[in-house]
């Protein structure tokens, strides 16, 4: 199968399953107006993240990787009253794109963006205050930092959904030594191994921003 194949099954899937959205289509609109890199969830991944937190009835959600605010939307669409999100970007201008797609999406009193780097806000976060569902798509090389700390800020029976763990491949070429974003997900996989307190898994997808994949982790301890 061609890429053209994998865009095609998502447009087919998607005429059945997703809704056109005014919220979200402005947010990708203006996300490119203002210049930010089209690199969000697709359609199909961003509902899959929304029904995914509808499944652990998550309350309070965690994002690592804010961008314009795309996945941001759908996951806080999985939110009860009363329910938060925070989510977490470095780059100013990415945050205040986010924050005019939030709140054209009317999701503003759920969200709450904390600009900077996400190891500081996370080494900052209060550890008594857990959260339901972690959502991690920032730099790749802090992957097993990420990891780690977020795992501790997970509730029992908690997930942490990790985005770009296949890299088309290139995490299983190990003739592929010095791509730090790639040696990053290797070490997280590693440290995840070593962790018998979650459980894993990986999978790999394929759709229009072509083949990559996600891992699935649950705190059991
Ligand atoms: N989750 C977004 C979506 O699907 O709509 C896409 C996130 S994009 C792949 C990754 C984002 O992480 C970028 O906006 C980038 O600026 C941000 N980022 C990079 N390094 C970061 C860091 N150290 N801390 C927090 N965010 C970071």
């Amino acid at each position: 199968a061609t890429y053209e194949d994998w865009k095609r099954e998502d447009e087919y899937h998607k005429s059945f399953l997703l809704e056109p959205d005014e919220a979200l289509e402005y947010a990708l609109a203006n996300s490119e107006a203002n210049g930010l890199p089209d690199i969000a969830v697709t359609p199909a991944q961003g509902k899959y993240l929304k029904l995914l937190a509808l499944s652990v009835g998550a309350k309070r959600i965690l994002e690592l990787g804010t961008l314009g605010g795309y996945s941001t939307i759908w996951l806080a669409r999985a939110l009860p009253e009363g329910g938060e999100l925070i989510t977490c970007e470095y780059v100013q201008k990415h945050a205040d794109v986010a924050r005019q797609n939030l709140e054209h999406a009317d999701l503003t009193s759920k969200v709450k963006i904390v600009v900077g780097a996400a190891t500081d806000t996370l080494a900052k976060m209060d550890p008594s205050e857990l959260f339901d569902f972690i959502f991690v798509d920032a730099d790749k090389p802090n992957y097993p930092t990420y990891f780690k700390r977020c795992r501790s800020l997970m509730r029992k029976g908690g997930v942490v959904f990790v985005d770009n763990v296949i890299r088309r491949g290139g995490v299983s070429n190990l003739a592929i030594k010095d791509d730090p974003r790639i040696n990053g997900v290797r070490e997280m996989l590693e440290v995840v191994k070593q962790d018998k307190g979650m459980d894993a898994t990986t999978i790999g997808t394929v759709g229009e921003k072509g083949y990559d994949g996600f891992m699935y982790a649950v705190r059991l301890d």
